[in-house]
């Protein structure tokens, strides 16, 4: 509206103005440097007029643009950034691809076009580590610590730089200043959780899996299961240094903890027998038997056990009774009935195990049979060649690398791995599944050769014998091929 009335002033001012100037016409003559100008008056208002509009138009233009540096700066601003975005996907590519050079070419390029550094600093860094420089990289990571958005990145540079130097405990300092940064960051928490089982550092170990479950690195079950861990190697040290008391404490909470854990179980046990309380040692294992029997935990019930056999064998039948169908119940039932020389009982029991397992010192026990009921020595013989070739016995092993160790430990000495030690059965290669002939030297079946070669654990399957006939000729799997049998 106020446009529209604007319009129409200036309109008739212009033709208010015309007029006046067609009712009272002139002329006007002008001589300037040589020059005569000569025209009527409404030429000279009309070219007034229009120089007037020219100036104002320049005015108006020049205003825009001075009053606008920021719109030069941001088109200008918007193609730096541009092509620092684009040489920053190129060094990240050329990194990707393992080309160095031209992965730090583009960093530079990157330095300058973006202003923030972070992103040069931290390409330069990983550019100088796959090159090998761990120096250039160390320097770089180190410069991102003096800015609080980039002193995260840079601490898991320098704590990947560390482990990759072997200089754990720099890697611990940085891994501890990471997570105090971003306590629920998963990776780091795996991390320094490592680091700190190597120095040895179980209770902050233990506080650190507060945080992992917050952060929901592990799940409940691995969560227990490394708290028993923990506490358990807190009581192995306890037993090292003496403190009795303090670890029976400690192996009471991992065993509460995790009722299922072997290794805290015999490790309880182990400590009452050598302590002399051998009521308590038992019940440990009474416990223990019911969810996870082992001829670890056996043996040291055997060891406290003094007195009549026969006793012995009913103090055997009631640890068997808490979990009668385990192999490992028949098998510690027939030791207690071979002492005893109860000969009926131990056959009996050894022949339900072997019907679902062989092992090698199931074979021993019933060549020690054979020997001490029908004085056999050569049916013994013959059984002592096949315990030779039958799958070993369990032991403390590592599941991650198979290596031996004579007791349980929370991590392997070999490989370092933690929780890997478990009573366990060897890896093995079986490479001939099946034979159905009875005698040791005799080749296997055509069918038995064309099943693959196997790898088993625990010893419960690597004879597939023993999934035909159920086991009751076990021992033919376990016939030595031909011209790999030892002597006696
Ligand atoms: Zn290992």
């Amino acid at each position: 509206m106020i446009r529209l009335l604007t319009f129409i002033l200036i309109t008739a001012v212009l033709v208010g103005c015309t007029v006046w100037f067609a009712d009272n016409p002139g002329r006007m003559t002008v001589v300037w440097l040589g020059y005569r100008f000569d025209g009527s008056i409404g030429m000279v208002a009309l070219a007034l007029l229009a120089l007037t509009a020219i100036c104002v138009l320049i005015w108006r233009g020049w205003t825009i643009i001075a009053n606008s540096p920021g719109w030069v700066g941001r088109l200008l601003g918007s193609r730096r950034r541009k092509k620092g975005q684009q040489a920053l996907t190129m060094g990240l590519l050329e990194l990707a691809s393992g080309d160095v050079r031209q992965a730090l070419k583009h960093t530079r390029a990157v330095d300058r076009y973006l202003e923030d550094d972070t992103l040069t600093r931290l390409l330069t860094a990983q550019a100088a580590e796959l090159d090998g420089n761990n120096d250039a990289a160390k320097r770089q990571f180190e410069a991102m610590l003096e800015k609080p958005d980039s002193a995260f990145f840079g601490l898991r540079g320098l704590l990947q730089l560390s482990l990759k130097t072997n200089d754990r405990e720099d890697a611990l300092d940085y891994a501890e200043r990471a997570h105090r940064l971003r306590p629920r960051n998963p990776a780091v928490i795996v991390t320094l959780f490592d680091l700190l089982l190597t120095s040895k550092r179980w209770d902050r170990a233990l506080s650190l899996l507060v945080d992992a479950q917050k952060a929901e690195v592990f799940g409940e079950q691995e969560l227990t299961r490394r708290r028993a861990l923990l506490i358990t190697a807190k009581a192995e040290d306890a037993i090292a240094s003496g403190e009795n008391a303090e670890a029976i404490k400690l192996l009471r909470k991992a065993l509460n903890a995790a009722g299922d854990f072997t290794g805290a179980a015999v490790l309880l046990a182990g400590l009452y027998r050598d302590l002399k309380q051998e009521t308590k040692a038992r019940d440990v294992i009474l416990q223990s038997w019911r969810t996870t029997p082992s001829a670890a935990l056996g043996a040291i019930y055997l060891e406290t056990l003094t007195g009549d056999p026969l006793a012995q064998v009913k103090s055997v039948e009631k640890l068997a009774a808490t979990n009668p169908d385990h192999v490992e119940s028949q098998i510690i039932l027939a030791e207690a009935a071979l002492l005893a020389d109860l000969w009926g009982m131990a056959r009996n029991n050894l022949e339900k195990a072997m019907t679902r397992k062989t092992e090698a010192r199931h074979y021993r026990l019933l060549a020690d049979l054979e020997l001490r009921e029908k004085q056999d020595g050569a049916k013994a013989r013959d059984l002592l060649v096949k315990a030779s070739h039958a799958n070993p016995d369990p032991d403390w092993r590592c599941g991650a690398c198979g290596a031996e160790t004579d007791r349980w430990v929370v991590s392997c000495p070999s490989c370092h791995s933690f929780g890997s030690v478990e009573w366990r059965s060897p890896l093995r290669v079986h490479q001939a599944p099946k034979t159905t002939a009875p005698d040791a030297g005799n080749p296997p079946s055509k069918d038995a050769a064309q099943k693959p070669a196997a790898i088993e654990q625990n010893g419960t399957i690597i004879d597939h014998s023993n999934d035909d006939d159920g086991g009751s000729d076990s021992d033919n799997a376990n016939t030595p091929q031909k011209g790999t049998q030892p002597a006696v």
